[in-house]
This record gives C-alpha cells, structure tokens and sequence, in this order.
C-alpha cells in the first residue's frame, strides 16, 4: 500500500497553552528540517491541534518513515490514506479496499473507531463503528471483531476530507530540538559520553561540544572518530559545533608536577574549567558528561564531587545510573557503538596512574594544584588554539 500522508503523534504532557505552540513550531520546523534531506515534494503542516506530512510523486515511504524516526518529539507515525468525502458507500469501498492492501485476507481481529470532526456527516460515530464494522466482516470472512483489545484498530476521522488509518510506527519520543536551551557535551570517543549526548538531545537541547585532543600523543584517527560519534549525534539533533582543544601541553604539565595518583582527577578538573568557558561563551546553561557512578575511580561519588566542584554551572549526567549494558543497548540503537569500539585511545588512556585515588579529598587536590603555577597560562593557549569544526 503506498501512503501520501503521515499523521504525527507527539506527547503532549507539559505542553499546554502558549507552550504548545512553541512546541508544535519546533516540531514543524523539525520534520522540515529531516525531510529537506531527501528528494521530493512535500507539506507540513496543522490542522486542529495535529500535524500532518503529505508527500508527493517522487517520495518513498520508507525514506519518509526512516526520517520521521529521527525527530525527536514524535511518539508515532500513523500512515494514513486521505480520501475525498464522496459518500458513505464510496467510503466503504475505499475502507474495504485498505484493509485488502495492508492486512490481506489473514485472520485478525479489529475494531473500527470513528470520530466525527464534521458533525453534519450522514450517520453519527456510533453508526459509523456498527455499519463499517458489518461491511468489513462481510468482505473478510477470516475477520473477528474485538471491542477491547483488536488487534487492529481502524481509525476512520470524518473531516472535512476523510482519514483513515490503522498502524503507529513509533518514534523516539521526547521534545523537538530547539525547545530547551543550549548545553556543552564532553565529548570522547568512547561509548558514554554519545549516549549522554543523544539523552540530553532528546529533551529538546541543542548540542555544542568539546573535545580534548593531545598530539602526538592521540592520533588524528582518534579525533576522526569523534567527529564521526557527533555525526550521528547530529543526525538527530541538528549541526554540532565541535571544540577541539589540543590538551597535550597541559596533559604533560600535570603528568610531570603532581601525584601520579590524582592525575586523572586534576585532568578531568581542567577538562571541566575549559569545558565551562565554551560554554559560558557560547550561551551554553550547563555541561553534559558520559560519568556514571561507580564505573572508573575517578566516577566515585567521591571523586564526582571533587571534579564537579572547579565549576558553578549545572553538569548533566544522564547516565550516572545506568549500568554498562544499558548504556551499551542505547550505544547500538542509536548507531554510535560501532564506533566507539573502534581502537583507537584518547588521551584518558594515554595518561594514567597505575593506583588511582577513588576517593580523593578537595583539600589534597586543591594543595596539589597550588604547585601548578604554570597552567593558567597553559589554559590560556589551549583556549587560544582550539579549533571549530562543524558536523552536520
Ligand atoms: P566515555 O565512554 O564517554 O569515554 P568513560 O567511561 O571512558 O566515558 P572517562 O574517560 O573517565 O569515562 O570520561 C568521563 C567523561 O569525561 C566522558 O564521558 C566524557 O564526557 C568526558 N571526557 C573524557 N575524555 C574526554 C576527552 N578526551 N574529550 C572530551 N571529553 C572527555
Ligand atoms: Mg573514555
């Protein structure tokens, strides 16, 4: 069966009122966005508290399908045939027809749900559910009706064109990009830190990120394979701004004046700082990280609250709760597993102590960093010499 129109279903849980619309803008200007990218004609557009995409001549509807599954927003995909009101024993035919097309002559059973947009149709709701119902049975002798729990639910709506549809492909959920404000990833080239990124993405915030990079200590394949995670990052979340700091200077510095055990802690607090300037400015109202309880000494909680205090803005971690395979389950869904798993180190392999703290202290870290008189300065030019790339 070929579809030339899509209803789309989003939540609409939080969105009441003047936010609603903002919502339904965002979302609008998403889908338009997500289709630009294929080749073909086609219409957004609402009617009455809906959103529908029409397409035309040279569209495939998997293509569309395939797109529309990653917009964030949209909780369903309903194909839907639109036909002309040419009465009721047209409509029949057309409804007999459809469900010829999509669920043949198997057995199943359905339930047929109108609604009545158009209160001056011929026969009322109720009318419409009995007689379709006994026109469908008539037609499909392997059919059964089942009022609680069909297998198939056949929306017929009477507007003033009429709907019919039966199927809800589901979409990623969660809210439109553009919705929230703007947040700074952390982004490595290892598994977490692309899922935190998509998690946070798919409330609706638009992703920067930085990338520390140390030469010739991490390779260029290292840093490519960043871009490639942001890539697919941004294939759901729109363009990324990429922050590629060379670190390597620093990195040395700290390795060669502080404890080897309080290495990582030190790093990942010069991380943050520079983290923090980007996104200060760039308008960025908090930072997001791959951590998660536990996995890595420096992923104590205790060492969490030794690193997160270098910085006042709020840092997001949204999988701090997660276990490794849950993290892994979302790393394959979303496409950026077999990425990560690519071999090649960033520079938290690169250096690290052979005994870690796991539980550092803020006093013993902030008197090792007293020793490190030349890091500001070291700071300063990584800022200075970071490099802007964009992904589409
Ligand atoms: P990931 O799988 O995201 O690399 P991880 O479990 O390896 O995380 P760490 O290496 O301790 O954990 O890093 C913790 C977090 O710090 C990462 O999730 C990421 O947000 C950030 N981070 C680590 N290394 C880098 C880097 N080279 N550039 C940018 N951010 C980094
Ligand atoms: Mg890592």
């Amino acid at each position: 069966m070929e579809f030339r129109s899509f209803l789309i279903k989003y939540a609409e849980i939080g969105v009441k009122g003047k936010n609603k619309y903002i919502f339904e803008d965002a979302l609008v200007k998403q889908i338009n966005i997500a289709l630009k990218k294929d080749v073909g004609q086609f219409k957004v557009y609402r009617e009455v508290g809906r959103i529908y995409v029409d397409v035309f001549d040279d569209y495939d509807d998997d293509d569309v399908i395939q797109a529309l599954k990653k917009v964030f927003g949209i909780v369903g995909i309903c194909p839907l045939v639109k036909i002309e009101d040419n009465g009721w024993e047209e409509l029949k035919e057309q409804v007999i027809s459809y469900m010829r097309q999509v669920y043949g002559n198997k057995e199943l059973t359905f339930k047929v749900n109108a609604r009545r947009a158009r209160k001056n149709y011929e026969k009322t709701s109720v009318e419409i559910n009995m007689d379709m119902g006994e026109a469908i049975l008539d037609a499909f002798p392997r059919y059964s009706v089942d009022v609680h729990h069909p297998e198939v639910l056949l929306n017929i709506e009477i507007r003033n064109h009429i709907n019919i549809y039966s199927e809800t492909i589901p979409g990623l959920g969660g809210m439109p990009t553009g919705t929230a404000g703007k947040a700074m990833l952390l982004l490595s080239g290892g598994i977490d830190s692309p899922v935190a990124g998509y998690m946070i993405a798919r409330r609706g915030v638009q992703l920067e990120a930085v990338y520390f990079h140390a030469p010739p200590y991490t390779s260029e394949r290292a840093k490519q394979k960043v871009l490639d995670l942001a890539k697919v990052i941004a294939s759901y979340a729109g363009p990324i701004k990429i922050n590629v700091v060379n670190f390597a200077d620093v990195q040395v510095y700290i390795y060669e004046n502080c404890p080897h055990e309080e290495l990582t802690i030190i790093m990942k607090r010069v991380m943050y700082k520079i983290a923090e300037h980007f996104a200060r400015e760039r308008g960025c109202l908090g930072l997001v990280t791959g951590e998660s309880i536990g996995q890595v000494s420096s992923q104590t909680m205790e060492s969490l609250a030794v690193i997160n205090n270098v910085c006042t803005m709020p840092v997001y971690r949204p999988v701090a709760a997660f276990d490794k395979q849950d993290i892994i389950d979302i790393a394959v869904r979303i496409g950026t597993y077999d990425i990560s798993i690519q071999p090649f180190e960033d520079c938290c392999t690169t250096f690290v102590a052979k005994h870690p703290v796991t539980k550092p202290t803020l006093k013993a870290i902030e008197k090792s960093e007293k020793k490190l008189e030349g890091i500001d300065e070291l700071i300063r030019e990584a800022i200075e010499n970071t490099e802007v790339i964009t992904v589409q």
